[in-house]
This record gives C-alpha cells, sequence and structure tokens, in this order.
C-alpha cells in the first residue's frame, strides 16, 4: 500500500483530506478508485489504513478503517547531539540521520567548533532549514514521526540534556586512550536493546577535547569506537546511526 503523511494528528472517525502533489499523485499518477486503500502516517506516531471515498476540490477524500502504532519507527528513541559542522554540512547530516531514525537532532558548540552563529537571526534562519529537510526526509523515509532540529547548546547543556535519556554513548576518535576497544563498544551497541532512549555524541571537524570527552564520562557517557580509520564528522554520526539502527530494528 502507497504511504502518504499529514503534517498533524488524525482524529478518530475524521475525513482526511490530501492536497497538492499526494493528491495529483493519487488520482493522476495511481488513478485511485474509490474503496482502494492507502497509509496514512500522521505525526503522533501512528499510521492510519484509510479507503479513498472520493474526491474534492483540489483533494483526495479518505476514510479511516484502522489505526495502528508506525511501524517504521525504531524501537528507542535516539537523540543525535552534533558538534556544529563547517559549510552546509549539517543539511547531510539532518537529512541522512531522519533516514536513519534518528527522533532529535541538537546542534553543539563544543570547544573545537570553527562555525560562528552571530545571531538569534541567523540561527532561526538555519534551524528552519534544518527543520524543513528533516520534514522532507521523514515523509520520503515513511517515518511515523517529524524528528526536530533543535536550538545550538553548549557542550556542558547538551551533556546536562542527554542525562535525561537511558543511555549515552561518545564515538570517541582517540577512544583506546579511554580503554574502549572494539569489544568494549559492540558491547555497548548490544545494551541499546534493553534501553529506551539513548544519546550519540560526534565531534566536529576538529573532534573532542580529552576534557570534553573525560566530562562525559563522569556524567556515565560511554566512549565507543567507530573503527580504526577517522571518519569525517559527517560520516561519522552516520555510522554510528547505522550501526545502532542495525542493532534495534528487529525489536
Ligand atoms: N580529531 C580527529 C582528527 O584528528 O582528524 C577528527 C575528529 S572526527 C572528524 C569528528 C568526530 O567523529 C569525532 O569527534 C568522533 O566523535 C567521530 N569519529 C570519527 N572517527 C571515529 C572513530 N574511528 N571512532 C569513534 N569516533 C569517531
Amino acid at each position: 500500500m502507497q504511504h502518504f503523511h499529514i503534517d498533524r494528528e488524525i482524529l478518530p472517525g475524521e475525513r482526511i483530506e490530501l492536497f497538492g502533489e499526494d493528491h495529483n499523485h493519487i488520482k493522476n499518477v495511481l488513478r485511485m478508485k474509490r474503496g482502494e486503500k492507502v497509509v496514512i502516517n500522521d505525526t503522533q506516531g501512528l499510521s492510519h489504513i484509510c479507503a479513498l471515498a472520493g474526491f474534492g476540490e483540489g483533494c483526495s477524500c479518505f476514510d479511516e478503517e484502522e489505526r495502528f502504532p508506525c511501524e517504521t519507527e525504531p524501537a528507542a528513541r535516539i537523540v543525535l547531539y552534533q558538534g556544529l559542522p563547517k559549510k552546509d554540512k549539517m543539511d547531510l547530516i539532518v537529512e541522512k540521520a531522519v533516514e536513519l531514525g534518528v527522533s532529535r537532532i541538537v546542534p553543539v558548540m563544543t570547544g573545537r567548533v570553527i562555525v560562528k552563529i552571530e545571531d538569534d537571526k541567523k540561527e532561526a534562519r538555519k534551524l528552519e532549514r534544518w527543520n524543513a529537510i528533516s520534514k522532507s526526509a521523514a515523509m520520503q523515509s515513511g517515518r511515523g514521526i517529524i524528528p526536530t532540529v533543535d536550538r545550538l547548546m553548549s557542550f556542558n547543556q547538551a551533556l546536562e540534556d542527554a542525562r535525561k535519556l537511558d543511555r549515552i554513548l561518545i564515538p570517541y576518535e582517540e577512544s583506546d586512550t579511554v580503554g574502549c576497544t572494539m569489544k568494549s563498544s559492540r558491547e555497548a551497541i548490544k545494551g541499546l536493546r534493553d534501553v529506551k532512549s539513548v544519546a550519540v555524541f560526534i565531534g566536529p571537524e576538529g573532534g573532542f577535547e580529552a576534557a570534553e570527552v573525560q566530562e562525559a564520562m563522569r556524567v556515565g557517557a560511554v566512549p565507543v569506537s567507530l573503527g580504526k580509520r577517522i571518519l569525517r564528522t559527517e560520516t561519522a554520526g552516520l555510522a554510528a546511526l547505522s550501526i545502532i539502527m542495525f542493532e534495534l530494528e528487529d525489536l
């Protein structure tokens, strides 16, 4: 069944109307007939099986037949705390992280972040763009929610925020210096099967300062290795999310 997205909650018994590209796809590309069914995901993590009732003024009208928790959401809520990268790398990171199941992305000003976001207006414009990318990636990948890209945080604010989650992982490019091995990293990933939420901290191009990693470990963060090679910041988060997705996807 074809999947569509609606950017709000769907109330029981309401008639659902899809407009614009969705309507055109349904009417002129799929040439759907009355009674034929689609799945419509709302922003509350629910999927709705709906039957086409007919066409209105520029819209396709559906009646809901069944609703259930959206099956495309990971078993754990994953929050990516991303050291703010240079240029427009964040666009790529947001899009791919959403496809890989992230629930929330927090840009973090760590000690080695080079980018400066001078004022709130500039930050607001970037957040607007990143959240639009998130919405489009969520629709394309059939997510049950539209992940948010939140306001910039300092490293300590981000750590404080992450402590509300069940587990904090910090992929660290010098993880061998803090006693982390591939074996311990694999165990840390396996351990995510028992939690409901996890934070992943990724450093910017310059990486983490040793003091930042120490501070993270002091509050319970687990350092993990992403292998023997140094990954670019835009690769590292996606590698970490892919490994986590692969571990949790069958739950
Ligand atoms: N400081 C590094 C260097 O000297 O080239 C660069 C840091 S890397 C570009 C950015 C971030 O990606 C790191 O802070 C870390 O979070 C993550 N990362 C990159 N490679 C990693 C690896 N092999 N294991 C764990 N984390 C890694």
